[in-house]
């Protein structure tokens, strides 16, 4: 037995003003202090003040959120008792904000007791509302939260079934002015999710084709919003495969890309979409033996031609380094710019932390430690994976 979770998401332009429709009495807006800055949390309001709801606006999220952070906001909802929470923002906004939304409906648990074991009977104070302005973590449409701990250091995957957003919002005016940069490393984290959705050890037919889709739009569309931010078709399809991606991982599973990218990300401040994409070609090698038939599949919808599916992880790993290399993200690290010292330094590190991710188990073949290590040798000499 499995689950499909979705929010009701409403797509395309224009798609914010269904905010004007919904009813309730106040809304409390989770976002960082740029989006405030960027004028998007004036957008928001507008949109509750004319749908007949007062608002609250806590701008103070920090990329990688603390537990600190969520307790903060969540003080803050009780106070005000919002009907309706807005996640307004990246991930770390969004996952801020379905946290807070928790802890205010449960005064009595700390964020580390959110689990999908657990019965919250969310939704007895308010519902949740997620508008995502960069096309990348799919958080709006996943229940999975990511925290930090700050004390311990360490990264948190905490979320329940009952934390997914009951709308989201995915309206392309929100990312029409990303630098290309940030287009290019979230893009990449689209690209990843949709590859390891597809091809994890907990795949499934609700989630295949939304997965296919995804990698489909990424391949057609990234370097085109990437050259030109203006370029709307672009951006809106990029942000349409940023929520499908997020459907279709978020309930299979990620994996080693996931596992390696993170500890890359930890070890030298490598931005996620850039960790996990630079990783993802390295994994499709390693994996590919054992989801030979899935990887040809991918091969197949992007239109890499393939005889056997034997052939197939490597030529469409060959694919996905083109596409990278023509949106200027690096092939290895030592391209990141990390010396020889510094990735040995490193490498424990890396090893250590990446065996103990999380999404290491939804990987279709799992790695010994000396597996990992060889594996980031390879992805630190920028070598195609051959064993
Ligand atoms: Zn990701």
């Amino acid at each position: 037995m499995w689950y499909f979770n979705s929010p009701l998401i409403v797509f395309g332009e224009d798609a914010l003003s269904e905010l004007a429709c919904i009813e309730g009495r106040k809304a409390f807006i989770v976002t960082d202090a740029n989006l405030a800055r960027l004028g998007y949390v004036d957008m928001v309001a507008e949109k509750l003040t004319a749908a007949g709801l007062q608002y609250r606006v806590f701008a103070e999220v920090e990329p990688d959120p603390s537990l600190d952070t969520v307790q903060r906001g969540a003080e803050l909802m009780r106070q005000y008792e919002p009907d309706w929470i807005v996640g307004l923002g990246g991930g770390s906004s969004m996952d801020a904000a379905k946290a807070m939304w928790v802890l205010y409906e449960h005064p009595e648990m700390v964020p580390n007791e959110i689990n999908p074991v657990v019965p919250m009977k969310l939704r007895q104070k308010a519902r949740l509302i997620t508008i995502s302005t960069t096309s990348g973590t799919g958080a709006e449409a996943t229940w999975g939260i990511v925290l930090t701990d700050t004390a311990e250091q360490r990264k948190l995957a905490l979320g329940s079934r009952e934390n997914m957003a009951d709308m989201a919002i995915v309206d392309p005016i929100f990312v029409a002015g990303l630098p290309p940069q940030v287009t290019a490393d979230t893009g990449m984290d689209v690209l990843t999710h949709a590859v390891e959705g597809y091809t994890t050890s907990w795949h499934n037919d609700f989630t295949d084709g939304l997965c296919l889709k995804a990698i489909q739009l990424v391949f057609d569309y990234l370097p085109r919003a990437v050259a030109d931010g203006k370029d709307k078709e672009a951006r809106e399809r990029m942000h349409n495969a940023a929520a499908i991606a997020g459907l279709g991982f978020g309930n299979s599973l990620a994996a080693m890309a996931h596992a390696v990218g993170h500890s890359i990300g930890a070890a030298f401040h490598t931005p996620h979409g850039r960790a996990v994409g630079l990783a993802l070609p390295y994994t499709v090698e390693f994996t590919g033996e054992t989801m030979a038939e899935r990887y040809a599949d991918i091969a197949r919808f992007v239109g890499v031609g393939c005889g056997s599916s034997q052939e197939a992880p490597p030529l469409l790993a060959k694919k996905i380094r083109e596409l990278a290399r023509g949106i200027g993200q690096p092939l290895s690290l030592q391209e990141t710019g990390i010396s020889a010292d510094q990735f040995e330094a490193a490498l424990p590190k890396l090893t250590e932390n990446a065996e103990n991710d999380a999404t290491l188990v939804a990987s279709a073949r799992i790695p010994d430690s000396a597996e990992v290590q060889r594996l980031y040798r390879y992805i630190f000499a920028g070598k195609p994976v051959d064993f």
